[in-house]
């Protein structure tokens, strides 16, 4: 036995700061929406306490689970306001990518704990600072170009191919940074363009924060919870998933994903612990892995979310250890713990608000989820309902796919979520 393992001791000073402790008491987070409101309600469990930085403040979804000393009100990015946060806590993480991330790579060279480390958010929070990591890392990927001026566009376009995926390289989320090429007339790129939000006056001058995709005719897209510690010993996955998007949002997760063959789920999951271990130092907590499946049967990489990711939200009640847990376990370098499915089957369907936008509607799926003996609900106490808001999901579990696919059906029908 390695004898106590929960951090216990009363919080480090201030001033005792510099030196980087492993283990937290006080566990601060750049960003409290519904990620960080899951981790600060599985952390009181291991002696574990959060404090948050969110533009929303006290309408923030953590700050419905944690104090309101524990509350910073202000932006992902305000340096200043990541050191206040930084100044109190043993450890920071983050629970999404576009945040300051100089700051944080600042606050490392004073000696502050940061998990997963600036130099991993500053590759991971670049979309193409990802691809050109992952293909040196030899992890498969498809084809992807730098496109930072017009006559780069139309060359991507000869070499790719069309349809082309024209990304964002950074802050994009939901498929928002992203514009599909369908030709290569000067039209369509000045659309996609506007969509990206470039403004075609200045794209002369300075050089387009985009990059392109050839188009990947995937049979399904897959996604893989990785989890590792940052004492850089272990390295574990969660069981590959079906990742179901609508218009490049995620609307359902099947756990253990179906009509993929067992081969091809046991090589997505040894791709996506690879990836993040080609990271390196510093690649703690949980990472999101997206994959597509070919019809051809080969596994590329789509992305790398450094966080829990909301494919990984049916880990809540069909695992051992939930993804959030994990996260906590990785980043504090505590243990890990299990990754395994508690049950046969699980599902998870994303609450998005409603067509009208009302509260009401919003709450039809889990208020028939309630009802329903396979169901759980998880609800982010967001300030403020909109269409399409992600608002909370619900967890489906079984001991068989049966017993839990009526109940899927009739949650698919209130979403209007398109059943095939
Ligand atoms: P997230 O919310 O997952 O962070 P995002 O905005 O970063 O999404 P991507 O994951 O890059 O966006 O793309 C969104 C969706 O668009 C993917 O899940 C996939 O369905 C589709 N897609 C992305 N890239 C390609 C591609 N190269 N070829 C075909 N489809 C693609
Ligand atoms: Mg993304
Ligand atoms: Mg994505």
């Amino acid at each position: 036995s390695t004898g106590l393992m929960l951090p216990l001791s009363s919080p480090i000073s201030v001033s005792t700061m510099t030196t980087a402790s492993s283990k937290a008491n006080l566990l601060g987070c750049v960003g409290g929406g519904q990620l960080g409101r899951m981790m600060a309600l599985e952390a009181p469990r291991f002696g574990i306490e959060m404090k948050f930085l969110d533009p929303a403040g006290d309408n923030c979804p953590a700050a419905k689970v944690v104090s309101k000393e524990q509350i910073i009100k202000g932006s992902l990015k305000d340096a200043s306001k990541i050191r206040e946060l930084a100044m109190d806590v043993d450890i920071l993480t983050v629970e999404i990518e576009h945040v300051g991330v100089e700051t944080l790579e600042a606050l490392e060279a004073e000696g502050v704990n940061v998990q997963p480390s600036g130099r991993v958010l500053t590759i991971i929070r670049d979309k193409f600072l990802q691809k050109e990591h992952f293909q040196e890392h030899k992890v498969p990927l498809g084809s992807y170009r730098k496109t930072s001026s017009l006559d780069d566009i139309k060359e991507a376009v000869r070499d790719l191919g069309l349809p082309l995926m024209l990304k964002s390289r950074t802050g994009g989320y939901d498929g928002k940074g992203n514009a599909v090429l369908k030709s290569g007339s000067d039209q369509d790129i000045a659309e996609a363009l506007q969509k990206l939000g470039c403004d075609d006056s200045s794209t002369a001058e300075t050089e387009l924060d985009l990059y392109a995709e050839g188009w990947i005719n995937f049979d399904c897209e897959v996604a893989v919870m990785v989890v590792r510690s940052s004492n850089n010993v272990d390295t574990e996955s969660y069981p590959a998933v079906n990742a179901i998007q609508v218009d490049s949002v995620c609307r359902v997760v099947l756990a253990p994903a179906r009509n993929v063959p067992t081969d091809i789920r046991k090589r997505c999951e040894e791709l996506s612990r690879e990836a993040i271990d080609s990271l390196g130092k510093g690649a703690s907590g949980v990472f999101g892995v997206e994959l597509f499946v070919t019809k051809e049967g080969n596994v590329l990489l789509n992305e790398v979310a450094p966080r829990p990711h909301n494919t990984g939200h049916y880990t809540q009640d069909a695992c051992t250890v939930s993804q959030f847990e994990n996260h906590l376990r990785g980043v504090c370098a505590l243990p890990l713990g299990s990754t395994k499915m508690i049950v046969e089957a699980a599902a998870m369907v994303n609450v998005l608000g409603a067509p009208s936008g009302t509260e009401e509607d919003t709450l039809k799926s889990s208020n028939a989820a309630l009802e329903m003996p396979t169901a759980v609900v998880h609800w982010y106490g967001k300030h403020g309902c909109r269409a399409g808001r992600k608002m909370g999901h619900i967890n489906l579990t079984g001991s068989s796919q049966g017993e839990m696919d009526d109940d899927l059906k009739q949650l698919l029908d209130i979403e209007g979520i398109p059943l095939s």
